[in-house]
């Protein structure tokens, strides 16, 4: 059995991977490693090119005889994620990566090994080492700064590649074919809602906290509680039987970023003193069945209603108080819709992730996802439509472009055919509720045909970051086998 890395199967592509592991290249200082791989491919004879966004094509010239065949871009991106165990001395702009063999796996030593996507970068790399492999003409794409904003890919200059089919490196799961992901947007939502003080009233504050939360995108189909949404339908229901003019809310807090399912959300609530008990009743009521909603799906989470000494806190008008609670409960959260083509895939889906307290103003923060941009249009359409019923003003981030599932695509059939033919079974053909690099490539490239896929990767963004060995070596078969077949489909 391998000792060091360089000696696993194939070892061209270890040997690259043991290099780019020597270089830092945490996301948006990843500059050494684009020079390194720009000599790479000029000391084995490439033509290399930049463009002002940093990325950098390798142009790997055809085997002879293959010369016509269509260009085939081979797409990673250059960067990684920089995270160590705390009683790890790692400085990540100077110390190397050290990678080691552990069972079935490669991981690093207390830090991120930046497997994702470095095993990508170096398959595509290991095609200059190795003569016999039949191929066409190949870009080979690598991106920077795709973990903390994607701004390689969006900012891609045209014109940069010129192949028209693009195989992108940098899925985790073997035997998995991408072939489509979500576009995101943000909304923001300022409602306006001075403050004073008042006298006579009952103060409390209502929290929700001890949730699961997770990923905005990819855990959205969980059903997940939304401690933001829980909250307004306490408060709802606290409305409904407190009475509407009496109920005020100070400051309102939940969540921390747009793009987690929020797990925690507090609020200032103050009743007159005679609404105490509709409240409590409210709360209890409403919080059993929320209970009873997320049964089997939550653990231990806990509602708080607690008094507040005082009555010193900033309120809000009745009024405001109740366009927020209605402007919560009415805003879509949630998954919207379902694909029709890949049955289990979430098609659409909306967040609403932050609530941040402006002291004269509460403002919500909206993740919205679409792997359609125009159910993602429409989607900001009703966003729109919710906060100006609740007389509060919206605005929009710019937002990324999805990749929506082409099952027709050629590169995918050819793909499918040569896995057949490799290992006797179909490959399983997925998309993802979360934005990819292949997005963005469509917009300025939109005759692209595009795949992904890569080798199994666990723990990714983590110090406990590892591949799986065996697939590394699948994944370059099947990348060889794959570029022969297109080679050979036109020459
Ligand atoms: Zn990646």
């Amino acid at each position: 059995m391998a000792e060091r890395i360089e000696e696993l199967e194939p070892p061209a592509l270890w040997r690259y991977f043991a290099e780019i592991s020597k270089i830092p290249r945490c996301s948006k200082r990843e500059g050494a490693a684009i020079d390194w791989l720009e000599r790479v491919g000029r000391e084995k004879g490439c033509a290399t090119r930049r463009d002002p966004a940093g990325n950098l094509v390798i142009a790997v010239p055809a085997t002879p005889g293959h010369e016509d065949a269509p260009t085939v871009v081979l797409q990673g991106h250059a960067d990684m994620v920089c995270e160590k165990n705390a009683d790890v001395a790692h400085d990540f702009s100077r110390d190397p990566i050290r990678p080691r063999i552990e069972g079935e796996w490669v991981k690093a030593t207390g830090t991120t090994l930046g497997a994702d996507n470095a095993i990508g970068v170096c398959a595509a790399l290991a095609f200059l080492d190795t003569p016999e492999a039949v191929h066409g003409p190949l870009e080979i794409l690598v991106t920077v700064d795709e973990e903390t904003g994607l701004t390689g890919a969006t900012n891609i200059a045209p014109g940069f590649i010129t192949g028209k089919l693009l195989i992108n490196l940098d899925s985790e799961e073997i035997g998995v074919f991408t072939v489509g992901c979500a576009g995101g947007r943000d909304s923001t939502i300022t409602l306006r809602a001075p403050r004073e003080t008042a006298a006579g009233l009952k103060t409390f504050r209502l929290s929700v906290s001890g949730l699961m939360g997770g990923h905005s995108g990819t855990d959205i189909h969980e059903n997940r509680g939304n401690s933001i949404r829980i909250l307004a339908l306490l408060l709802q229901a606290a409305l409904e039987e407190a009475g509407a003019a009496d109920l005020r809310l100070g400051a309102f807090t939940g969540g921390s970023k747009r793009n987690a399912i929020p797990r925690e959300s507090r609020a200032v609530v103050a009743v007159p003193p005679g609404g105490a008990a509709a409240l409590r009743g409210a709360v209890e009521r409403i919080g059993a069945q929320a209970r009873a909603e997320l049964s089997g799906i939550e653990g231990d989470w806990t509602i708080a209603l607690e008094p507040l000494p005082g009555e010193g806190e900033p309120l809000a008008s009745a009024a405001d108080s109740r366009r927020l609670i209605l402007l919560l409960n009415a805003l879509p959260n949630g998954v919207q819709s379902m694909s029709v083509e890949l049955r289990t895939l979430v098609e659409t889906s909306n967040n609403v992730g932050v609530v941040e307290d402006a002291g004269d103003a509460w403002r919500v923060v909206c993740a919205s996802r679409s792997s359609l941009a125009p159910a993602m249009e429409s989607l900001i359409q009703r966003i729109r439509a919710t906060a100006r019923l609740a007389g509060a003003e919206v605005t929009h981030g710019d937002g990324y472009p999805g990749w929506t599932p082409d099952l027709r695509s050629p590169l995918l059939a050819r793909a499918q055919e040569v896995y057949r033919r490799l290992y006797g079974r179909d490959p399983e053909v997925r998309a993802i509720h979360a934005g990819l690099e292949c997005g963005l490539f469509t917009e300025k490239y939109p005759d692209l045909d595009l795949l992904s896929y890569g080798p199994d990767i666990k723990g990714a963004h983590s110090p406990d970051e590892r591949v799986r060995i065996v697939t590394v070596e699948k994944m370059w078969e099947f990348t060889r086998a794959l570029i022969e077949d297109l080679a050979r489909a036109r020459a």
